[in-house]
């Protein structure tokens, strides 16, 4: 049997992370602020580091990974990338799959790649508290173990209906020294007003972004923290491609189609932008290759929302994005891939949607959970229910290779495990979970409560 598992030395760590906007036809539209009119990088400060606020705004294609960062990387990096031939067996496809690890990190997803960069600049910048929120708990988890890298406290506001259902992400949190509050919490304004209307509101995402920018924005010692829609974090994200095509060179080949779930967009973006690259480049190899974003039919951003400028909060905190949104005052159905139900996605990967340089499709929670349990028991890896969403789209893909005989070479990454979702796996193997499609007169609702600009 040929290679099944790909791996690259520590000096294979990429140098540099790579910024889309370089390549980009058009240049990214500007946030905007209360006023309507754009804002400048001095906005951001009160929140922000100077650091990140230029790679936020940067139209540099490459920017240098400053030493510590890769330092840090180097625990769990390069991460492995392997081949399926298990699962290509299974389904008795022609196709090669291809996946790469991210759940190899200490706290499991991708999202240590930008929690080690973000508590990095902060602690440069001389911050020693850091604010932010967590949906399913996986971003909390990365931002505290990279606060307790770099001395930094971190104070998380987690959707309520998630800390009272995954306790032990909590856990993690605590063990790495992190303060963990039930969102809405007691401990601001926005989340006292959510709790005088509805003292057991279950909370959202965008509440508890609400929540963490107004502690950042009203304590000097505190920043904020996002774990991804912003620029930033997707150019951090891009060191999983990078390795990717790496690996690839390895054994000689080059994908056709590229797959990730996208919940703000950031892993996505991560995997799919150095792909990009080599297409903006004219690589012969790349001409034909798609990029497949791959989101929940319960939260349809991209394949159902409307490209707009919205707030990245629920009460309109944040500057506004231009961007696929649901409205900022989506209310999530309580589906269990918690970290793709955000109302908006990352301005980047939603005008390269606009612009069709990149593909989306949405799936149902069930086929989501089908496709994993058959991961699990061909692979071994047991995915993150986020995860599960491009394994669907990527079993989908070799299904029809199969059906014209076409022997393509597919790539997904597999963000995440899924040691801490197996209650959601217990209710779909009990039959509880179902199938939600986002009503079409919630989204038609949304488009009502949209600011109003240009
Ligand atoms: C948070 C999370 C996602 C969603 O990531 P985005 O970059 O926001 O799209 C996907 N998979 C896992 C395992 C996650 O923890």
């Amino acid at each position: 049997m040929p290679q099944t598992k790909i791996l690259l030395d520590e000096s294979d760590i990429p140098t540099h992370w790579y910024n889309v906007v370089a390549d980009m036809p058009n240049q990214p539209a500007p946030p905007l602020g209360p006023d309507g009119k754009p804002i400048g990088p001095e906005a951001l400060a009160p929140i922000f580091p100077m650091a990140l606020i230029e790679q936020e705004v940067s139209a540099e294609r490459w920017i240098p990974i400053p030493e510590p960062v890769r330092e840090a990387y180097r625990l769990y990096r390069p991460s492995p990338m392997f081949r399926a031939h298990r699962l290509e067996q299974m389904l008795g496809t022609p196709a090669h799959i291809y996946y790469k690890y991210e759940g190899v990190s200490p706290a499991g997803s991708h999202k240590d790649n930008t929690a080690i960069a973000q508590a990095y600049y902060n602690a440069q910048a001389g911050i020693h508290r850091l604010a932010t929120e967590t949906g399913a708990g996986q971003w909390g988890c990365s931002l505290a173990l990279a606060g307790q890298m770099f001395g930094i406290d971190v104070r998380v506001f987690m959707v309520k209906v998630s800390y009272d259902q995954k306790p032990f992400r909590r856990s993690m949190m605590h063990t790495w020294g992190a303060e963990v509050f039930a969102s809405p919490s007691p401990h601001t304004a926005t989340g006292r007003r959510a709790l005088e209307v509805d003292p057991d509101s279950p909370g959202s995402l965008g509440m508890a972004i609400s929540e963490a920018v107004e502690e950042a924005a009203s304590r000097p010692d505190t920043n904020y923290a996002l774990g991804s829609v912003l620029n930033h974090v997707c150019h951090h994200q891009t060191i999983i491609g990078q390795e990717a095509k790496k690996q690839f060179e390895k054994v000689g080949e080059y994908p056709d189609v590229v797959i990730a779930c996208c919940g703000g967009g950031s892993n996505f973006a991560g995997a799919a932008f150095p792909f990009l690259a080599d297409k903006a480049a004219g690589d012969p190899r790349a001409k034909n290759l798609r990029l497949l974003a791959v989101e929940p039919t319960s939260c349809p951003t991209l394949t159902r929302g409307h490209y707009a400028y919205d707030f990245g909060d629920s009460v309109g905190l944040t500057p506004l994005m231009l961007m696929y949104t649901l409205g900022h005052d989506f209310m999530p159905p309580s589906i269990h891939a918690g970290g793709l139900r955000y109302h908006g996605d990352s301005p980047l990967v939603s005008q390269l949607y606009h612009e069709k340089l990149i593909e989306a499709v949405a799936v149902p929670q069930l086929a989501t959970f089908e496709a994993g349990v058959a991961f699990a028991r061909s692979e071994g890896i047991i995915p993150a229910p986020e995860s599960c969403h491009a394994i669907r789209a990527c079993i989908d893909e070799a299904m029809q290779c199969k059906e014209t005989g076409e022997p393509k070479v597919l790539f997904f990454n597999l963000s995440g495990h899924g040691h801490f979702d197996m209650a959601s796996y217990d209710k779909y193997f009990s039959g509880q979970l179902e199938d939600y499609e986002y009503p079409a007169a919630a989204i038609d609702e949304a488009l009502h409560h949209l600011p109003k600009v240009g």
